[in-house]
């Protein structure tokens, strides 16, 4: 079962072979092995998850049932679900229950699929590594001395363990794709506005986008047909027709144009990343693409331009949390000020600290033109270059992240070098572009190595297919670690 994809899942609750309780209840079992070591989850409540596959059994029974109803599918901690604690991996909502759901939980809700438990992230998704999180660092299943990456880690190492059949994860600048590389793992950040972010708390909300992480491109493309969709909620959601995203799944790849960045293949690209991708290029080629050379010259600005965009609406977005209308609030306090203060100073971490104060610094007055105005130039300059690509070529490939899973501990006092983690993601979110992350092979120290397949605007059934003909042609995706 816990080898399935979520077709055969799919198939095998509505065939009666399996019920939902009971798999849900094989899921449950597994991760009360596991998580104690892993700690991917950080909340779990098998009354709500089961309750939930009762109603699906139902549905089930009744013949209603659709793809993913009866499946059990966990929950970046980002997502605000109504009776669950939602935390974003922060002391500051250590006791927050939302009173409801995101647009994301209730088109999963609706379909069917069972919230199986709320993952752990990096703080409020800001990191590489998910070392921020409150409620401490993840382990990646493939060797637990290593991080799961970051910040979607919670779901990337539950997804690569075995511990739910799929989950969701967000990607601001790379969240869900750099995790997903460095699990072994298959992860999807659609184009900016498929996905509403209604309920998805926010970090820098002009490039978050919630995406699906799964085994498989072909278990993305279910995943994906359940989570987008318009919401009037989101002034940024896209009110476009309803896709079917895994309709072009068993497309051939005859013709289809390979663009390679140089910039991708660069100093600082590790030689053992470097090798697997220029693999499953060669692969793609027997598959009938074609390689076509092309250059991303402005994406070298692109991490000096994020870190200013990210941290100045970072900076905006958590003043919401004062103490007053969420969660933690200092117990000892002398006035309304000092209790803003203090709850703040006591209820963030250093890497959330650090976002503000630059954040607030870039957008103050006599800097905001030299910093913030600047980077938002340099932003349109690096969608324009992908603009110029895709006259040349269909999708862009190339690693997705430098290096493969690091230690635990090796980056946590330098932040710039964790910055440098997400070098050939962070493009994508400031043009808005969907971009993905599929298993290619093993590096150094046997640690997966994610290709990274970038798509033109609303081009995720294209990339899905991409995806999937490497997997129906290769077995990276279906290996799992030792537990
Ligand atoms: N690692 C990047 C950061 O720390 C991206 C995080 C994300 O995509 N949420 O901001």
């Amino acid at each position: 079962m816990f080898e399935s994809s979520l077709k055969q899942l799919g198939d095998a609750l509505r065939a009666k072979k399996i019920s939902s309780v009971e798999l849900t209840q094989l899921y449950l079992d597994r991760i009360a092995t596991h998580n104690p070591e892993l700690n991917a989850y950080v909340t779990l409540n098998p009354e709500m998850s089961l309750a939930q596959a009762r109603t699906a059994d139902e549905r089930l029974a009744a013949g209603s049932a659709e793809a993913l109803t009866g499946i059990p599918v966990a929950q970046k901690d980002i997502f605000c679900a109504k009776g669950w604690l939602t935390t974003c991996g922060s002391k500051m909502l250590h006791n927050f229950v939302s009173p409801y759901d995101a647009h994301v939980i209730s088109q999963f809700n609706n379909a069917g699929a069972i919230n199986l438990g709320k993952t752990n992230m990096d703080e409020f998704a800001m990191g590489s590594s998910n070392e921020t999180s409150y409620y401490g660092a993840v382990k990646n299943p493939w060797d637990k001395t290593r991080v799961p990456g970051g910040s979607s880690g919670g779901t990337a190492s539950a997804v690569a363990a075995r511990l739910c059949a799929a989950a969701t994860g967000t990607d601001t600048g790379g969240s869900i794709r750099q995790p997903a590389a460095l699990c072994g793992i298959s992860g999807l950040k659609p184009t900016y506005g498929v996905c509403s972010r209604y309920g998805m708390i926010a970090f820098a909300s002009s490039l978050d986008q919630a995406g699906p992480m799964g085994r498989s491109a072909e278990d993305l493309a279910l995943l994906l047909n359940t989570m987008a969709g318009f919401d009037e909620r989101d002034s940024t959601s896209l009110q476009r027709d309803k896709e079917d995203y895994a309709r072009d799944l068993n497309k051939p790849l005859n013709g289809l144009r390979i663009g390679l960045p140089k910039e991708f293949f660069a100093e600082g690209l590790g030689s053992d990343v470097a090798k697997a991708v220029e693999a499953a290029i060669a692969e793609y080629k027997k598959l009938g693409a074609t390689v076509v050379d092309i250059s991303l010259p402005n994406t070298r600005l692109s991490i000096p331009v994020y870190y200013v965009l990210a941290p100045a609406e970072a900076s905006s977005n958590l003043s919401r949390f004062d103490g007053v209308r969420y969660g933690y609030r200092a117990p000892d306090y002398t006035d309304l000020a000092d209790m803003y203060e203090q709850s703040r100073s006591q209820g963030f971490g250093a890497e959330v600290k650090r976002r503000i104060m630059i954040g607030t610094y870039v957008l103050s007055h006599g800097y905001y033109d030299a910093y913030y105005i600047q980077a938002q130039k340099i932003r349109r300059l690096i969608a324009q270059d992908f603009v110029e690509a895709y006259k040349h070529c269909d999708v862009i490939m190339g690693p997705t992240s430098p290096s493969t899973a690091f230690k635990l501990g090796e980056k946590g006092d330098d932040p710039v070098q964790m910055y440098l983690s997400d070098i050939y993601t962070i493009a994508v979110n400031l043009a808005g572009l969907p971009g993905m992350s599929i298993p290619c092979g093993f590096g150094e120290n046997d640690m997966p190595v994610g290709l990274q397949i970038i798509g033109n605007y609303f081009d995720e059934a294209r990339m899905l297919n991409v995806a999937h003909q490497y997997q129906l042609a290769t077995d990276w995706h279906s290996r799992a670690p030792q537990l």
